[in-house]
Order: structure tokens, then C-alpha cells, then sequence
């Protein structure tokens, strides 16, 4: 069994400082990196629909802000604590300076089951959460976007309220919106594309292409997983299993993913549980497949010292954030799998909030074509300089590459800014 409680804090603080040690970074900022800059931490009463009050534990963690306003997801979910939260938050520092967009990291959420509120507690819950952490948020300030258990008509409440308590619309507050409401053509299917160029990236590296049939099993259905397996799909590639919460299919022909999403769309936890194309695997098998491919797109500490001995892939691409246990990642490199790191893999999402950002504060919209453009080259330009930051200092890995280079950018944004006062 997966342990999914693993303390991702302690595990991402130890990558800073094993990062910190092979770039040189003085202990100063290394301190500096170590703590989140501000955590909000808040209960707040909601009136539910049986005529109760249930209290609900929500936090907004920013990491840093040198390289600009913070942005990072919110989460509803209830196995978040607040250590998580602040090593996610840590996380999208290093992912927003990775691709080079000009943000800071934060993360966000509610201890709470989405699935087990009615409609109207959600938008209740998600309201008095949005004024309990008003005075952090804010279009200069801090951008929270979708995450596990929200979703765009989560972030329209969420731009709601805030403009009602501000006394204008303010677009620019979150990402993620419905297109009617400002948000970004191509923004949902952003991350999971961004993890196809990145896959596509690694196997150009290894000689091959998606379109040379390479193989994939995949954790995870939901935004980012179903999004990767459309790409992947539509660019030849043969996805052979998909795992989620509830169950799985396996089929070494490859599934016909558009007929797979329209069976997950119709079940009410949109999982591929019981598909009938198919034999059903659990996740465990899932990740001992032989495949050219392994895609984590479900949540973190997936790949663990438990299951990663067993994994026959050539490549790990990380669609969910956190998904491999430093541990494991060792015993990865042991076995010469390339790894596609989170920072980098799935960064396609925060790149097209960004791009919504930009469009929500300037007023002015851009084609999904312009959106779909620009995603590819600036993830290009990414991994090509993980690429050379790797080759600079000698690394095998991929992922102390990205967080050099992260860690380098962020690092030099405090030195150019000074210390205030
Ligand atoms: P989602 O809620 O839409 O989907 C999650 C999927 O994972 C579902 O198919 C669910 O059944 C499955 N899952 C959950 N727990 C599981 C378990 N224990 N075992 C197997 N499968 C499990 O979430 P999402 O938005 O697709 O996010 C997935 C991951 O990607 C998360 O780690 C998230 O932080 C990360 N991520 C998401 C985005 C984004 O834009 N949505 C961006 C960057 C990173």
C-alpha cells in the first residue's frame, strides 16, 4: 500500500538543501527558501443545508514572492494538512521560475469532501473561505487557481466574492474561470497537454516519438490525466492502462481514450471503474506494466521504495505534483529511468493561468491557437534549459536540474531586490 501521508514537507526541504548544496546557493538564501514567507490559517462556520453549522480548517500558504505575485492552487480535500500545503506552495516557486513566468508560489485549501457537499454548501463554504483569506489574495498579490476537488465554477465564486467585498470585477484575482467569465481558451486542457510536450521532449531525447506507438500506462483520470491521454492519444501514442480512485482498465492494444473519457464523464466519480474495452487492473499492477511510458497524474507519494523496484518504464512523466518519494527517485536513477520532474512536466497549467492573468488584466483575449502556441514554446525553452543546467553541472537527474535552475532564478531575484529594509 501507498503511503500516501508521507511528510512532503520534510522530503521537499530536503531537495533544497541537497540542490542548494551542488549549485553553491549560500546559506543565506537557502534560509530564506526554507520558510514560507506568510500562512494563513483559518476555521470558519458555514451553514449547511440540514440547518447545522459545520466549522471548516482552510489555509493559504505563500512561499515567495521575489520573482511577483504569488499564485498556486486551492484544494478541497480532506487529507490536506497544512505541512502539505506549504510543500506544494514551495513547489510552485519552483515551477513558475523553471518555465520563467514572472510569479511567486503559493498553495491553498479546505479540509473538507467536495463530493459530500450539496451544490449550494459548496459555493456557502467556498465564499466564507474566499473573505477569510481576502486580505492575502489579489490580482497583484496572490492568484489562486483550480486544484484537486475545484474546479472553474469554484473560481467564479471565488472572483465573486471577492469583487463584491472590493466593489468592482476583478478578473485578474484567480484562474481557471469559465471562458464566459474571463477565463483562458485551452487553460483546461493546459496542464495535461503541457505534460505531452514534455513526454515528447524526453522520448526525442531517447530517438523516439509518441507517433512511433510508445506505450503508456496512467494514474489518474481527472483533468490532468485525461487531458495527457487526449494528446498522447491524438499524436499516436497507445495508451494501455489507466488507473484512478476506484478501479482500472488495461488493454494491450491500446484504449480508445475519447470513447474512455465519455464512459468516466458518465459516472458519478467520472471514474474508468468497469469499462467494458478492457480487463481491470488496480494500480499496483499499473505501475509494474511493461510500457515505454509511466504518467503519475493522480496526487502525490505514489512512487514509493515499495512499488519502484518494480517499474519496467524507461520514462516517468509527472503529471501530479509530488508523486515519487525522493527514495524512490533514487532507485529510479539506480535503474537509468529518466524522470520528467512535476516542476517541469506539469507546468503547462500555471503557464496558461498565466497567460489568462495577463489577458484578464490587459482586457484583451487570445485565440486558442495563440494560447496553444506560446504554451509550446515556452515549455520547449524549459526543458531545453533544465537540459543545459543539467549537462552544466554534471547531473544525471532531470529533477535536480529543474530545481537548480529554479532555485538559481529565485535565488538571484533576492539578491538583485536586497533585503528590505
Ligand atoms: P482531479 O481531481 O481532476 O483528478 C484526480 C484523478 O486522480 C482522478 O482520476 C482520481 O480518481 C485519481 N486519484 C485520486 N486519488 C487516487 C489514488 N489514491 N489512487 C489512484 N488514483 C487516484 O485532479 P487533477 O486536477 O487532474 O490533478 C491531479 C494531480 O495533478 C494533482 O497532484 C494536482 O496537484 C496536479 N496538478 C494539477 C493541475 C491542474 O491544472 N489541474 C496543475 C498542476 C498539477
Amino acid at each position: 500500500m501507498v503511503n500516501s501521508k508521507e511528510n512532503l514537507l520534510e522530503n521537499a526541504l530536503s531537495e533544497l538543501q541537497k540542490v542548494s548544496g551542488i549549485i553553491g546557493l549560500k546559506d543565506d538564501y537557502r534560509k530564506i527558501l526554507e520558510k514560507p514567507a506568510q500562512t494563513l490559517s483559518t476555521s470558519f462556520p458555514v451553514n449547511m443545508d440540514d440547518g447545522t453549522i459545520e466549522v471548516f480548517e482552510g489555509y493559504r500558504v505563500q512561499h515567495n514572492a521575489a520573482r511577483g505575485p504569488c499564485k498556486g492552487g486551492l484544494r478541497f480535500s480532506p487529507e490536506i494538512d497544512l505541512d502539505e500545503i506549504k510543500a506544494l506552495a514551495m513547489l510552485m516557486t519552483w515551477k513558475t521560475a523553471v518555465v520563467n513566468i514572472p510569479y511567486g508560489g503559493a498553495k491553498g485549501g479546505v479540509v473538507c469532501d467536495p463530493w459530500k457537499l450539496s451544490p449550494g454548501e459548496l459555493n456557502r463554504m467556498t465564499r466564507r473561505f474566499t473573505y477569510s483569506i481576502m486580505s492575502v489574495i489579489g490580482p497583484d498579490s496572490d492568484i489562486p487557481a483550480p486544484d484537486m476537488g475545484t474546479n472553474p465554477t469554484v473560481m467564479s465564486w471565488v472572483m465573486d466574492t471577492y469583487s463584491m467585498l472590493k466593489g468592482r470585477t476583478t478578473l485578474g484575482v484567480v484562474t481557471g474561470k469559465p471562458l464566459e467569465l474571463g477565463g483562458s481558451l485551452g487553460r483546461t486542457e493546459a496542464t495535461g497537454r503541457g505534460v505531452y510536450l514534455t513526454m515528447e521532449e524526453a522520448l526525442r531525447q531517447k530517438g523516439t516519438s509518441c507517433c512511433n506507438h510508445v506505450t503508456i500506462a496512467l494514474q489518474g483520470f481527472g483533468n490532468v490525466g485525461s487531458n495527457f491521454a487526449r494528446a498522447a492519444h491524438e499524436n499516436g501514442g497507445r495508451i494501455i492502462a489507466v488507473a484512478d480512485a476506484y478501479g482500472g482498465v488495461f488493454n494491450p492494444s491500446g484504449l480508445n481514450i475519447p470513447k474512455l473519457a465519455e464512459y468516466a464523464a458518465r459516472h458519478p466519480r467520472r471514474s474508468v471503474q468497469g469499462y467494458p474495452e478492457g480487463d481491470s487492473i488496480g494500480n499496483r499492477e499499473l505501475f509494474e506494466l511493461e510500457v515505454d511510458v509511466l504518467a503519475p497524474c493522480a496526487m502525490e507519494n505514489q512512487i514509493t521504495l515499495d512499488n519502484a523496484p518494480g517499474i519496467r518504464a524507461s520514462l516517468v512523466v509527472e503529471g501530479a505534483n509530488g508523486p515519487t518519494t525522493p527514495a524512490a527517485d533514487d532507485v529510479l536513477m539506480d535503474k537509468g529511468v529518466t524522470v520528467v520532474p512535476d516542476i517541469l512536466a506539469n507546468a503547462g497549467g500555471v503557464v496558461v493561468s498565466y497567460f489568462e492573468w495577463v489577458q484578464g488584466v490587459s482586457s484583451f483575449f487570445w485565440s486558442e491557437k495563440q494560447v496553444t502556441d506560446a504554451l509550446h514554446d515556452i515549455l520547449v525553452k524549459a526543458f531545453a534549459e533544465v537540459n543545459k543546467t543539467r549537462e552544466t553541472y554534471g547531473l544525471q537527474s532531470l529533477r535536480v536540474a529543474a530545481m537548480a535552475l529554479a532555485i538559481q532564478r529565485v535565488a538571484k531575484a533576492i539578491e538583485l531586490r536586497g533585503i528590505f529594509p
